[in-house]
């Protein structure tokens, strides 16, 4: 930590005094600081190497009352990281003051009340972790190291959607700093509207600095894991899996995944390395019935690989982790789809042939469910009767590879539009325009985003989000 005025090479000055003067206790780090400096700016993808000014590491909501108020007296721009998941690459800034919220690990679990309260840094790995101990959940990222903050505040889709709706639907309430220095907080009692913008509408409204989630019993074991097939059986696995997943229990999650078979020792050494297609699939009942009731899935076709069987819930919400690692280039799409027809499928599994990259990866899962149970109005969050969602997921490490790679993705994108429709997907798009995201909240809820962007934040400060733009900016 410096306590200097630090010349950052990158460009203006931050005043770190000044940022001290202001209230803030936690830790500063600037590029004087070299190694913690280069740890704490690196985001999950690598296609952003940004150089903030300076990095102020909250540890309370005094903390980011004082940064945010710091940045406005200085004219900072800012930007606000919690798990530093963003594939748009919202939560890393050049030379303006990056609020890192990741000290902020707070985490209460009522037992009893099946609540959880915790703080904007916690990721989704320790969440798990904590309400698994009472064998509790929430629907939580497919991945441990998501933060929980940006993924809930931008719908929140995990493997216990179908049973118990998005992440956004579990959460009770949120204290939120607003850009004013307010700390309030949204629930459906207390700043109802408030509460229905921070359901979908992301960062754009203030930062919170905690949420506040009904809990459910899961686990702790449950039946589920993943099989996998060489990728030229990928068209009667597919529609096996679609026609199964169309009538199944919402106690079954299940998603088709398109990747290349990793080099581990479950897979068969004639298919390491090569094209395949994996169903990744879990129950949430007990495991007899787990098992019973995903046997035509698990037993489909003699699968070459079967991972699927007792597995405790924090593994299974891991189980993608290590085909994942950090600092990757990535560039992401994403749609729901109305409808998974013949056609979509062939259209589908075309799309994952041509891809350019081995790392890259397709996904297709479906909706429905609790999900659809939420009234399209009820959050700021459209698209609730979305059949099925792909995922689409560039990825490689050579800059030089980008433009090929970036190119396959929106080649996908376009492959699959007769197919599409629109809504919550902004958390998982590489790029997004302003039309985009005006279409994907439909007329109304934009509006109403702007009335609630026009009172909480006038003035655009925050902006690295899916941004809402105020009136005063149109
Ligand atoms: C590997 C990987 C796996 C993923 N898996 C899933 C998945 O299973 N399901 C799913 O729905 N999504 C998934 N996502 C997408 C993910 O939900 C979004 O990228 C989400 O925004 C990440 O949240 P974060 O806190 O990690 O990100 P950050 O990059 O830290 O933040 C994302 C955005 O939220 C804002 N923000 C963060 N914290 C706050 C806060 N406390 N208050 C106000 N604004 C804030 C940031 O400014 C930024 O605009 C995944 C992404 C990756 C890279």
């Amino acid at each position: 930590m410096t306590d200097t005025i630090i010349p950052s090479d990158a460009g203006p000055l931050v005043n770190v005094l000044a940022l001290r003067s202001a209230g803030f206790a936690g830790q500063i780090l600037t590029p004087e600081d070299a190694n913690a400096y280069d740890a704490a700016r690196a985001v999950f993808n690598g296609m952003f190497d940004r150089r903030p000014a300076a990095i102020a590491r909250a540890t309370t909501a005094a903390d980011v009352v004082a940064a945010l108020a710091f940045a406005q007296a200085h004219r900072h721009p800012i930007a606000i990281l919690a798990g530093g998941h963003s594939v748009a690459g919202y939560s890393t800034i050049d030379e303006g003051l990056l609020i890192d919220l990741r000290p902020m690990k707070g985490i209460e679990i009522d037992p009893v009340g099946r609540r959880a309260r915790v703080q904007a840094g916690v990721t989704w790995g320790e969440f798990d972790a904590a309400a698994q101990q009472h064998g509790l959940a929430t629907t939580g990222g497919r991945m441990t190291t998501t933060g929980v903050a940006g993924f809930t505040l931008g719908s929140g889709s995990g493997w216990l959607e179908r049973l118990h709706g998005l992440a956004a639907d579990n959460l009770l309430s949120a204290r939120v700093v607003t850009g004013d220095g307010r700390v309030l907080t949204a629930s459906e009692t207390e700043h109802p509207e408030l509460f229905w913008g921070l359901r979908g509408g992301g960062g754009n409204f203030g930062v919170v600095t905690e949420f506040e989630f009904r809990l459910h019993a899961v686990g702790p074991t449950v039946f589920g894991g993943m099989v996998m097939y060489p990728r030229d059986r990928a068209p009667e696995v597919c529609r096996h899996f679609r026609d199964f997943m169309r009538d199944a229990p919402r106690e079954i999650a299940a998603g088709l995944i398109f990747m290349h078979a990793p080099p581990a020792p479950f897979v068969p050494p004639e298919l390491r390395g090569r094209p395949a297609v994996a169903i990744l699939g879990a129950h949430w009942g007990s495991v007899d019935d787990g098992a019973r009731v995903l046997a035509p899935l698990h037993e489909f076709g003699a699968p070459p690989v079967d991972v699927m069987g007792p597995i405790p819930y924090v593994e299974l919400q891991a189980i993608t982790d290590p085909g994942n690692p950090p600092g990757r280039r990535n560039y992401w799409r994403s749609e729901l789809l109305s409808d998974l027809t013949d056609d979509a499928v062939d259209a589908f599994i075309a799309c994952a042939a041509s891809a350019t990259s081995p790392a890259s990866v397709m996904i297709m899962a479906p909706g429905g469910g609790a999900v659809a149970d939420v009234p399209e109005d009820a959050t700021a969050l459209s698209g609730r009767s979305a059949t099925w969602f792909y995922h689409c997921y560039g990825i490689w490490t050579d800059p030089a590879e980008d433009e090929q790679h970036i190119g396959w993705v929106r080649a996908s994108e376009q492959a699959l539009r007769p197919w599409t429709m629109t809504g919550m997907a902004l958390n998982f798009m590489s790029d997004i325009d302003d039309t985009r995201i005006r279409h994907t909240f439909g007329a109304a809820k934009y509006e109403r985003l702007v009335a609630l962007k026009d009172e909480y934040d006038p003035g655009n400060l925050f902006r690295r989000n899916q941004n809402i733009r105020p009136s005063a900016a149109k």
